[in-house]
């Protein structure tokens, strides 16, 4: 039957926890020819446009060509700050990081008769994202178990969800590091919590996002950050195919480093300034350096899942 409403727009939806390699994971498969990694669109409003951070181009965001005619092509023009304090408020909506509320209430979003202007917004936004960056598919690295359900309620969207997993010891010690952001607007470095913390944080986030995904029935790949480096050719190779366009072998120079070209990713961790060629190694420091305490302590809180996802206890 013939319809006048425009194909759906696909939006590969990078899930995980914070520090399990997803900012990595974009930048890769935004080589894929017809996929096109944004970062954390979530964030665009805020981060992006109010704060006017820099893209992972080095431009700021509104400064930024291919932001600023993907915002041309939504919406006409960009919205001015008004609009985007009530863009940027709605979407905090979906930004739980309240544990007992992401485990609890983590599938029932405002309903569109209150937000329903919020997810059309999302809907044209998704849309010219694919124009403008000539892709048959959306890569948002947003992450948020909750931010899932503001895109399961945006029309004409076709949400797959690709689930990046990692050790949690690993990610554990990753969030103790001292790390520079270069994106933070007064040198802050980048936010620190305790391996206890993480440990609950991890074991929730990746427990909602399997709950949400599977409440919803979408199409859901999971996979560990671990085997992206290790084996990118055929975990890539999955997640493509999770996405719907055809496969593509990845380029990996002689000394393993990969080619990056240089994308318009909005927030995330600081490897996404990378292109060019970026060694591909798997960030294993905390088997070395982790403090003993903290290794057990993370693993004991996290085993059950942990034990899941085929992380032993070594
Ligand atoms: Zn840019």
């Amino acid at each position: 039957m013939h319809t006048d409403s425009p194909p759906p727009t696909r939006v590969l939806y990078l899930a995980g926890w914070g520090r399990s390699g997803s900012t990595l994971a974009e930048g890769m498969l935004d080589q894929v020819p017809g996929l096109v990694g944004v970062g954390e669109i979530k964030f665009l409003w805020e981060r992006g446009l109010l704060q006017n951070r820099r893209c992972s181009c080095g431009t700021p965001l509104r400064s930024c060509g291919f932001w600023v005619e993907v915002l041309h092509e939504a919406f006409g023009r960009v919205p001015d700050d008004d609009e985007l304090r009530e863009l940027d408020e709605a979407s905090r909506r979906f930004r739980t990081r309240h544990l007992p509320g992401m485990l609890l209430r983590p599938t029932h979003p405002p309903d569109a008769g209150e937000l329903g202007w919020y997810y059309a917004a999302l809907a044209r936004l998704y849309r010219a994202v694919a124009k403008v960056g000539g892709a048959d598919v959306v890569v948002d690295s947003s992450k948020f178990p909750s931010y899932l359900t503001a895109l399961l309620q945006a029309p004409g969207l076709d949400v797959r969800v690709a689930h990046i997993v990692r050790d949690p010891r690993a990610v554990a010690y990753s969030w103790q590091r001292h790390k520079e952001d270069p994106d933070a607007p007064n040198g802050e470095l980048m936010p620190r919590m305790h391996p206890a913390c993480t440990a609950l944080y991890w074991s929730a986030w990746n427990l909602a996002t399997e709950r949400i995904t599977r409440r919803a029935g979408l199409p859901y790949l999971r996979f560990r950050y671990e085997d992206l480096v290790t084996e990118p050719d055929a975990t890539l190779l999955a997640v493509t195919r999770l996405s719907g366009v055809p496969a593509a072998p990845v380029r990996v120079g002689d000394r393993g480093e990969l080619f990056v070209r240089r994308t318009h990713q909005v927030s995330g961790n600081p490897v996404r300034f990378r292109s060019g060629a970026v060694p591909l190694r798997l960030d294993d420091e905390w088997t070395l350096s982790m403090a003993p305490r903290h290794r057990r302590l993370t693993g004991a809180v996290t085993a059950p899942l942990r034990h899941r996802y085929g992380y032993r206890d070594s």
